[in-house]
């Protein structure tokens, strides 16, 4: 399987290729040339099996002539050992013909563990297997710097950095980050805002010298092996509730559109998926695109769910590949346009086909608390801000009969305690692990909101390219 670029003008490249690169060259988002099909018997044959066992079955298509291949099944049985749940993803019914999909039993209590457990070990093994290290730099508003610094932390051949803006993430989050002892990740507090950590990122990726010198790649869900990663659940909650047989439909809390574009990877795979359904908060570019067919983002809302607190949905662009029939430089003009007037129109075709398979609804902040309270009073379970605005988005759903409703729960309460309390007036339980963690000693560096200052300390503190192949020979040891 080789994978090319949704702007067409970079070579295309194995999947080992595509995950160290993460974007490709001519600044387009990798995809497989063609979606690998999995029979109705395939699909049926992952009932029952164990999570792990069937995302391999799920994974493995893409992977086909790969030498990351070899790892595949090693990787994922490690990954999901770390999980405190032993269906890894279990599903519960929270109404007669709705469920939630619980994707919060990972070690950071968000659905970004999934994939990111796997991927870091994926590319550990890759840069082993080259005798080359790597340095994984990423910016963080709180969840993806979490589950980033717990998957590639202790990791041989990876330095890892993560910015933050200083002051400005919640206490759980910045203590995920920085109570992690392993001489290999750097947390890094910028003074300034999360815009500001961004920009920055985006100069350290731009830095050709660096860039060459330091391996620098990033883990931010443009990364097609997030995405793949996060198919199998898809497979796994729709065979539980009688697919292929049946369709199901799902609700995805939404906001670099990397978790939905996964579902509908998973129904180009064969999966009978009757709609998707796109949940955002306050944010609702997305959702004024299907209603408007024009892509229009505006200036970004702080909401009560601040990992979907996004205007710019990165994978909408891998949408519109498979909107405008694979066609590339249809891709290449309406980006083009979104950078320039910041605004882009569907033509009719395209906008036919999106409101075809997805739906949209964005959930205001009176209407995630009623949601967080009234769940709580009728199962008396808690949601999580991210989950409630799925819930309550699928809840708006109509038209799709008994066809069974799957919401991704997408954060465990216990991450948000302020606002689910608020909501519920019951604060939510701490898991032991996150307590045991949070008391212990923070590492972090202070720098100022200054390009060079950053650029020098991870220039300073990655270990380079043969520094690796001590490393090497240790592991192999
Ligand atoms: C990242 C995140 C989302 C949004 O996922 P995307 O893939 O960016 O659409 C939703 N909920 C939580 C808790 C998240 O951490």
């Amino acid at each position: 399987m080789k994978f090319i670029s949704t702007r067409g003008e970079a070579p295309a490249i194995s999947f080992e290729g595509a995950m160290l690169a993460a974007l490709a060259s001519d600044g387009g988002l990798y995809l497989p040339e063609a979606w690998p099909r999995l029979k109705p018997g395939d699909i049926a044959a992952l009932a029952g099996l164990d999570y792990a066992d069937a995302a391999y079955r799920v994974m493995r298509p893409y992977l086909e002539g790969d030498p990351c291949l070899d790892d595949l099944e090693a990787v994922l049985e490690e990954a999901y050992d770390s999980f405190h749940h032993p269906a890894v993803a279990p599903l519960q019914q929270i109404a007669p013909n709705m469920f939630l999909l619980e994707l919060f039993h990972g070690p950071t209590l968000a659905f970004k563990d999934l994939a990111m457990q796997v991927v870091a070990r994926l590319m550990n093994r890759a840069l082993l297997r080259q005798g080359v290290h790597a340095t994984v730099i990423g910016a963080t508003s709180g969840d993806t710097g979490a589950a980033a610094i717990e998957a590639f932390r202790g990791l041989e051949a990876i330095d890892i950095f993560i910015l933050h803006p200083k002051g400005r993430i919640s206490d759980v989050q910045r203590r995920q980050m920085t109570t992690v002892s392993e001489p290999n990740v750097y947390n890094i507090a910028v003074e300034g805002n999360f815009d500001d950590c961004q920009s920055i990122l985006k100069g350290l990726l731009g830095d050709e010298g660096l860039r060459a010198s330091r391996a620098l790649t990033g883990v931010n869900s443009i990364n097609f092996a997030r995405i793949l990663a996060q198919i199998p659940y898809y497979f796994t909650a729709a065979v539980s509730l009688g697919a292929p047989q049946r369709e199901v439909a799902f609700t995805v809390p939404t906001g670099n559109f990397g978790d939905i574009f996964a579902g509908y990877a998973a129904r180009a795979m064969g999966l009978p998926v009757a709609r998707l359904v796109i949940a955002t908060n306050l944010n609702d570019s997305l959702p004024r695109a299907l209603s408007t067919g024009i892509y229009e983002p505006k200036g970004v809302i702080a909401t009560s769910s601040p990992s979907m607190d996004i205007q710019l949905a990165s994978n909408f662009e891998r949408l519109l590949f498979e909107l405008a029939g694979r066609d590339a430089s249809r891709v290449r003009a309406l980006m083009g346009e979104l950078r320039k007037t910041g605004a882009f129109r569907l033509n009719d075709a395209e906008l036919e086909a999106l409101r075809g398979l997805f739906a949209a609804h964005s959930i205001d902040e009176h209407a995630t608390e009623m949601t967080i309270r009234g769940l709580a009073e009728e199962t008396g379970m808690l949601a999580d801000p991210h989950s409630a605005v799925g819930i309550a988005a699928a809840r708006q759903e109509t038209g799709l009969g008994t066809t069974p409703m799957i919401v991704l729960a997408t954060a465990h309460a216990a991450k948000f305690p302020e606002a689910v309390e608020r909501a519920s007036g019951r604060v939510p339980e701490q898991p032991e692990r996150l307590r045991l963690r949070l008391g212990q000693h923070e590492r972090c560096t202070v720098l100022p909101n200054d390009y060079a200052k950053v650029a020098d300390f991870v220039a300073g503190h990655s270990r380079t390219r043969d520094g690796a192949k001590e490393i090497r020979s240790k592991v192999r040891a």
